[in-house]
C-alpha cells in the first residue's frame, strides 16, 4: 500500500525526473543507459578521469599542491547527470541523494571502507543558502553515503563562516584566501567526535568538484586542526584541464 508521503511526493527518476511506482527501481533503464559513470584512470587527487594510464594526476591537480588526495567522483558532470544534479542542487531534488549514493557505495564501496574514515563531513553551506533552499545537498549527499557504510556524519565540525560570492573574476590564490576565510574547523567538535577518540581520516563531502578550491580550503583547514589525510569524494566532477 502505498503511504501518503509517497502519493504526495511520489520517487522520481534521478535522470528524467518522471514519477516511479513502488517495486520500480528509482532510476528508469532506459535513463541509467543514459548516465555515464567515472570508468578508467581516474586522476590519484581528485578522481576526475586522465587521459591514460600513465598520468596519475589531471592536470589540475599536477601543478598545485593539494592537501587531499584519493577523490573519488561518481561521474563527469555533463549531459544527463549535469542535468540531474543541477535538480539536485537547485530544483529541490534532495531524494535524488539516495540514488547517487547507492550507485557510490556500488562502485567505491570497497575504497571508501578501506580508507577507515572516522568521519563524513559535507561541505557546509552558508546558512542564508540553506534557508533558502531547505537543505545542503552535501549533507543529504553525506547522510546517505553514511546509511550505507555506517560511517559517520558530524555536521559540527567544518562551519561556514561566512558568504562568500560567486568567485569568478578571482584567480586561484585569491579564490583560496577568499574561502580559507569563509570555513573553519571546531577543533573541541574535532577532537571528541567519537567521546576520547580523535577524528584523524575525514571524508569530505561535496556535490560538485569544479576547481577543488573549495575542497583545498577546508581539507588544509582540517590537516590544520590535525587530520591526517583527506578523501574528497563528490556526486560529479567538473571536466575542467583533464586533457
Ligand atoms: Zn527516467
Ligand atoms: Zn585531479
Amino acid at each position: 500500500m502505498k503511504s501518503l508521503f509517497d502519493l504526495l511526493y511520489p520517487p522520481r527518476c534521478p535522470v528524467c525526473d518522471g514519477v516511479r511506482f513502488s517495486g520500480e527501481p528509482v532510476c528508469c533503464p532506459a535513463c541509467r543507459e543514459r548516465l555515464r559513470f567515472i570508468e578508467g584512470p581516474a586522476c590519484l587527487c581528485c578522481g576526475r578521469p586522465v587521459g591514460g594510464e600513465d598520468r596519475e594526476y589531471c592536470y589540475d591537480c599536477a601543478k598545485r599542491k593539494r592537501s587531499y588526495s584519493g577523490g573519488l567522483s561518481l561521474g563527469v558532470y555533463e549531459g544527463a547527470l549535469k542535468e540531474s544534479v543541477l535538480r539536485f542542487k537547485f530544483s529541490g531534488r534532495e531524494e535524488y541523494a539516495s540514488f547517487y549514493a547507492e550507485q557510490f557505495v556500488e562502485r567505491y564501496g570497497k575504497q571508501l571502507m578501506r580508507f577507515r574514515a572516522d568521519v563524513l563531513l559535507p561541505v557546509p553551506m552558508h546558512k542564508r543558502k540553506d534557508r533558502k533552499r531547505g537543505y545542503n545537498q552535501a549533507a543529504s549527499f553525506a547522510k546517505e553515503l553514511s546509511e550505507r557504510t555506517g560511517i559517520p556524519v558530524a555536521e559540527d565540525i567544518l562551519l561556514r563562516t561566512r558568504y562568500t560570492a560567486p568567485q569568478k573574476e578571482l584567480n586561484d590564490v585569491g579564490r583560496l584566501q577568499n574561502l580559507l576565510r569563509a570555513f573553519a574547523v571546531r577543533e573541541e567538535a574535532f577532537r571528541t567526535q567519537e567521546k576520547d577518540h580523535p577524528v584523524k581520516r575525514v571524508i569530505l563531502v561535496d556535490d560538485i568538484y569544479t576547481t577543488g578550491s573549495t575542497m583545498e580550503a577546508c581539507a588544509s583547514l582540517l590537516l590544520g586542526a590535525g587530520a591526517e589525510a583527506v578523501m574528497p569524494v563528490t556526486v560529479a566532477v567538473a571536466g575542467g584541464y583533464a586533457d
